[in-house]
């Protein structure tokens, strides 16, 4: 497990995040989704409530205004000049005392004429009819002839939406009872109390309400649009923020799990899993493989005369010594106190001894500086063992180079200190 195989780990667990993120986005997409779609529909029920409350209510005054002119038995206004008597009543016209004639207004003739005035004014419009109309001007529409006949059915009202010279109209019709007064005029037509003899159709321009309803309903989808890109963004973000910070940590954590923290070096754990694989990956390409055992010499001396601190700088110089002087293919690890072990694939034995001659020569040489001034004088012993691709081939327990290399070690403790020995096979 090298630094290439734990990134190569990340990325593969990085990627196994997307389908997390794509599974939060989509929550979250389809909840926005819901709530601005349930605002949408809430806004238009209540625009389209507020209509159909708009033309009841129109409905309802042309009602009490014609119960109003029904229970006088239809109003009297004076005859003015052009003015037209009803031509469905018997006697319209009477006369009074002092010769002025006033024409009667029934509720018919009465609605027709509020329906034009307001019509006019281009408010509303309203109007009366029946299926069996006596007044010609009462046949009714297409819409007309639909809501009258579900009357007919049971029906209570009607209303629809309609396209007419390119302008929207809410048409609203309701039916008309016989009541009590109707019958004063209508009873010798065979008119009975409770009878549906038509009804009066109401109809408005909502061309403006629904050109506000678009807006609205835009302004509802822009701002949901936005909401969702906002927050996904947001979410996105923080997700490969805490995403990077998990990944950082769990790089560290894999690394700590790996490394000596005081010398920065491999740990033993690590290396025992490098030399399995170069062990077999030299057997297999009959290669040699070699392996020096350091030991730092009177150490303890070192501890007791400068202090356990210092003996910590020492062991990190030493360790950097050691790196700087091998190759990139080698493992230096810090095999446990004040011993070190490198493994050195693909060398001959005398690359393996000069090796270890240059480190201990170094290391006598500069000693190890400690900031303090003059640098304490060390030395290192190392045991190197060397095995050779005829008898890797054989050997199938990769300890056995550990244990030669610490043979070697001990006897050049034994020799004397400060050398190198080597054990080959
Ligand atoms: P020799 O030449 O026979 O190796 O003598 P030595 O004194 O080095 O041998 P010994 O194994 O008796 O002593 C090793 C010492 O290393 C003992 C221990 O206190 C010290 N040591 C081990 N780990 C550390 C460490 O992390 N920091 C420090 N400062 N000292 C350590
Ligand atoms: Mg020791
Ligand atoms: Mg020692």
């Amino acid at each position: 497990m090298n630094n290439d195989n734990i990134e190569s780990k990340h990325q593969k667990s990085d990627r196994a995040w997307k389908p997390f993120i794509l599974n939060v986005s989509m929550v979250i997409l389809i909840f926005i989704l819901g709530i601005f779609i349930g605002l949408f529909a809430r806004n238009k029920h209540l625009i389209e409530a507020e209509i159909l409350t708009r033309a009841k209510s129109y409905f309802q005054n042309i009602v009490f205004t014609r119960r109003w002119n029904a229970d006088y038995g239809g109003v009297f206004v004076e005859k003015k000049k052009g003015m037209q008597s009803n031509p469905y009543l018997e006697n319209p016209d009477i006369q009074s005392v002092d010769g002025k004639v006033y024409t009667k207004k029934n509720p018919a003739l009465m609605t027709r004429e509020i329906s034009q005035l307001a019509e006019k004014e281009g408010i509303f419009s309203f109007h009366i009819t029946s299926l069996k109309p006596l007044n010609p001007g009462n046949v009714p529409d297409k819409f007309e002839r639909e809501a009258l006949n579900l009357f007919e059915k049971g029906v209570k009202e009607f209303s629809k939406k309609e396209k007419e010279n390119n302008t929207v109209y809410f048409k609203y019709m309701a039916p008309l009872v016989t009541e009590e007064n109707c019958l004063q005029c209508h009873r010798q037509q065979g008119y009975k109390l409770g009878d549906i003899r038509g009804g009066i159709s109401v109809k408005f321009n909502i061309a403006d309400i629904e050109k506000n309803l678009k807006a609205n309903t835009f302004f509802i989808f822009a701002l949901g649009g936005l909401t969702i890109i906002i927050l996904l963004g947001v979410i996105y973000l923080f997700i490969i923020q805490l995403m990077k910070k998990l990944s950082e940590a769990r790089k560290k954590i894999e690394e700590m799990a790996i490394m000596d923290e005081l010398t920065k070096l491999y740990n033993r754990r690590y290396f025992f899993i490098k030399i399995l694989e170069e062990f077999q990956r030299s057997k297999r390409y009959g290669k040699p493989l070699c392996c020096i055992m350091i030991d730092v010499d009177y150490f303890k001396r070192i501890n007791d005369t400068y202090g356990h601190g210092l003996g910590d700088k020492v062991l990190e110089q030493l360790a950097g010594i050691l790196k700087s002087n091998c190759r990139a293919p080698d493992t230096v690890a810090r095999y446990g106190g004040e011993e070190f072990i490198i493994l050195l694939p693909e060398i001959d034995r005398e690359g393996a001894v000069t090796t270890a001659e240059k480190i201990r020569i170094l290391v006598e040489q500069a000693g190890i500086t400690t900031g303090a001034g003059t640098p304490i004088p060390i030395t290192i012993s190392l045991g190197a063992a060397y095995f050779s691709p005829a008898y890797l081939k054989k050997e199938t327990d990769y300890q056995q180079l550990i244990k030669a290399a610490d043979a070697a070690l001990y006897l050049a403790k034994l020799n004397g200190r400060n050398r190198v020995e080597i054990f080959e096979s």
